[in-house]
């Protein structure tokens, strides 16, 4: 990949920033990871389906990342193109039958409160979740069990050849945090729709100032992290409770590897002491799930995703799993 060519590239391309050698560590809440050879920040939907059709024409690899708040970043780094969905494609439009639409890049917590605050309610439980609309539709994420795709009814994105499609809801296929855009990982979700029903503002800012106090009370703050590192599984659940408690019954709370360490507040993050590497987090990861497994029975599988610097992205308990195999080899 001749990354120069590339860089001219893309700059006469787009109207958006294009950047050489970008640390990711700047681009995700973890603030890990080495260097992406080019980094593009479009500004307009039409310069996301430029970038795709130059990188699918050259077969490139390629990423989307939003605010970087469920990813982690690799200690090497990323060889090709990362597509940055920012604040650029923020804009929401809301009409009078509390039908919502967002590009992507908005800022999940301003989405809900400007939802909530022209008198429609559905959307509330998301509002501590501090990553961009995009992010959240790709995670199906939440909280309470709750998901962005309860009420979502149509998801635009570009595909891998620059085109502009549209899924309903059912198309999404949304389930507890997934949705089909997982499958199809080199599209880029750029806008989506939402039917909520109305509600009385005073109640919905009195419920979202509760949630905010409870979040900032449960979860660790100082330190950067990547929120709930594991899945919530219904059987485990069912005996032993949320990922969190499973960690803190094995006895792991405060471990650390290298910068990592199992948040002492909340087991369920994994937080940067400082200096933690992408193989600190994934060493932190296999040694969770292996004491959770010999107490349990369960396997707990990851939320987080792990960026591979071939462009993969895979959830972080399997390239957990790899790494560890390929050590053992
Ligand atoms: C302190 C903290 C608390 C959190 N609390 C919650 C919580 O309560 N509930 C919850 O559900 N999550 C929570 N999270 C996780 C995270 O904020 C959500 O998953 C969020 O929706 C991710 O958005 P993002 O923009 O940061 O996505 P990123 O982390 O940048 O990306 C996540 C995945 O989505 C893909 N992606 C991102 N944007 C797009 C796009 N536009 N098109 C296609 N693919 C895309 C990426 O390739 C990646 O695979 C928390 C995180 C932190 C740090």
């Amino acid at each position: 990949m001749d990354c120069t060519t590339i860089y001219n590239d893309l700059k006469k391309l787009l109207s958006g920033e294009v950047l050489a050698n970008v640390p990711l560590s700047e681009y995700g809440t973890w603030r890990i990871g080495g260097s992406a050879d080019i980094l593009v920040s479009p500004t307009t939907i039409e310069d996301i389906c430029h970038v795709q059709r130059y990188i699918h024409e050259r077969e490139l690899p390629s990423v989307v990342i939003g605010d970087g708040s469920n990813i982690l970043f690799d200690d090497t780094g990323f060889r090709g193109v990362a597509i940055h969905i920012g604040r650029a494609l923020s804009h929401l439009h809301i009409e009078k039958d509390g039908h919502v639409t967002a590009q992507a890049g908005i800022w999940i917590p301003r989405f809900v409160s400007t939802v909530i605050r022209s008198g429609w309610q559905g959307c509330e439980h998301a509002i501590g979740v501090p990553g961009t609309l995009g992010g959240l539709v790709v995670m199906n994420g939440g909280t309470n069990r709750k998901g962005i795709g309860e009420q979502l009814t149509e998801a635009t994105y570009v595909t891998v050849s620059g085109a502009i499609e549209r899924l309903n809801q059912q198309e999404c296929c949304f389930a507890y945090r997934h949705s089909i855009f997982q499958q199809k990982e080199k599209a880029i979700v750029v806008e989506a729709s939402f039917q909520y029903e109305p509600g009385n503002v005073k109640t919905l800012r009195t419920q979202m100032v509760k949630t905010l106090v409870e979040r900032n009370r449960k979860f660790p703050r100082k330190m950067p992290n990547c929120g709930s590192v594991f899945l919530s599984d219904p059987a485990l659940y069912e005996t032993v409770g949320p990922p969190g408690k499973a960690i803190e019954e094995a006895g792991l709370k405060g471990m650390t590897c290298g910068g990592a360490m199992i948040s002492p507040l909340h087991a369920n993050f994994i937080i940067n002491t400082g200096g933690a590497t992408s193989r600190d987090i994934l060493t932190l990861i296999t040694q969770i799930r292996a004491a959770v497994y010999e107490r349990t029975g369960h396997r707990m599988n990851c939320e987080v995703r792990h960026l591979l610097p071939n462009g993969t992205i895979l959830p972080a308990h399997e390239s957990a799993e790899k790494e560890r195999l390929a050590n053992c080899a």
